[in-house]
């Protein structure tokens, strides 16, 4: 689903953020990327909707190598994968709902067709009773929820999230975790950045640790920290 090949990126000031990456990730995994802020997290995954483009290597998603694809064709590939950010995003001056539908009124859908949309993703993410509220009536755990709604209404084939509960409680952190479980489990590649050691070893999926933009350890049912070799 999503392939890295020698992939390294060095921004214009010469920081030099990924080191040759190789690293497959397939459909239906759900991954954390791991690691000390200025690793290379948020340069991993905005690789894969083309928001960051490698130095050198490449970048391929469902089979397509985005440094061979036309800027016109980038739109499409955005669609298919769902972003959620830390600080959630949302417009102040929308209703959840309307932050939702936001995304699909630039598809072209009809707007009978959008409404059961977002009503189903606010259900899917347990919001159903708050949509007609604006962001600032909602606490954090909610708004980024509104956000995951957001992110998977077009039914994206991957979501990618950076760092979704780094300002969330513990127990609101676990909530948007699991709701992001159940999008993995309706088939969505589920692809977070996260800084939080107790969700992650909860969690116990694939974690790829990334330290001073190099692949360190990357395991199948995985923890924060490696453990101690007995
Ligand atoms: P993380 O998500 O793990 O905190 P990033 O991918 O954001 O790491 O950053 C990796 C390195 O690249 C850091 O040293 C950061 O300062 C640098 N960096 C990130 N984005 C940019 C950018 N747009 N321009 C220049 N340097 C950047």
């Amino acid at each position: 689903m999503i392939e890295y090949r020698n992939v390294s990126v060095i921004y214009p000031n010469c920081i030099q953020a990924l080191r040759n990456i190789n690293l497959q990730i397939e459909k239906g995994e759900f991954v954390f990327v791991v690691g000390p802020t200025g690793s290379g997290k948020s340069t991993l995954l905005r690789l894969v909707n083309r928001e960051e483009r490698p130095t050198s290597g490449e970048v391929c998603v469902a089979g397509k190598d985005l440094s061979k694809m036309r800027g016109g064709a980038v739109p499409r590939l955005r669609r298919a994968i769902g972003v959620v950010f830390q600080d959630y995003r949302l417009l102040p001056q929308k209703t959840a709902a309307e932050n939702i539908a936001f995304a699909l009124f630039v598809t072209g859908a009809p707007r009978k067709e959008i409404m059961s949309r977002v009503i189903e993703s606010l259900d899917l993410v347990g919001l159903a009773d708050r949509a007609d509220a604006y962001p600032h009536e909602l606490s954090g755990g909610e708004q980024q929820r509104v956000s995951v709604a957001r992110a998977i209404i077009n039914n994206p084939q991957i979501l990618i999230a950076d760092e979704p509960t780094g300002t969330l409680d513990p127990d609101t952190s676990w909530e948007i975790t699991r709701t992001l479980e159940r999008i993995n489990i309706r088939g969505t590649t589920v692809i977070v950045a996260s800084h939080d050691q107790h969700i992650v070893d909860r969690m116990h999926t694939r974690v790829i640790a990334i330290e001073n933009g190099v692949i360190k350890r990357d395991v199948k049912e995985g923890t924060y920290h490696e453990l101690a070799k007995s």
